[in-house]
């Protein structure tokens, strides 16, 4: 498995119209944190309107939110599924890895160090 490496990633914001707060957002390509988020759908991890707002976001993109259901997205999704930071190293941990960070908090460089 090819490692992430750091400069194919860009920077977008995921700008919460409800409380105008910005967070940054990791990805190699747009589709990956939509990847992610089907994970969480197929996982079932999400229940009632956090997994309805879900789909809509993998397949409408958080700009056809409106800014309750961003609300709903950002704490029912984000702040209990995206971990921001590596626990060991500290570095971002990419989208396509996230879903096995949930359980570890660890990017994968990590996870195969150990
Ligand atoms: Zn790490």
């Amino acid at each position: 498995m090819r490692l992430s490496s750091r400069e194919l990633f860009f920077v977008y914001y995921f700008h919460s119209k409800s409380d105008h707060s910005v967070m940054p957002v990791i990805s190699p390509h747009p589709d990956s944190f939509a990847g992610f988020l089907q994970e969480l759908v197929d996982a079932r991890y999400l229940e009632g309107s956090a997994n309805g707002i879900t789909k809509q976001v993998i397949h409408q993109g958080c700009e056809s939110l409106t800014g309750a259901q961003e609300a709903v997205f950002q704490r029912e999704v984000i702040d209990p599924y995206v971990r921001k930071k590596c626990d060991c190293c500290g570095n971002t941990i990419p989208w396509p890895e996230m879903f096995q960070a949930i359980r570890t908090s660890r990017c994968l460089a990590c996870i195969i160090r150990d």
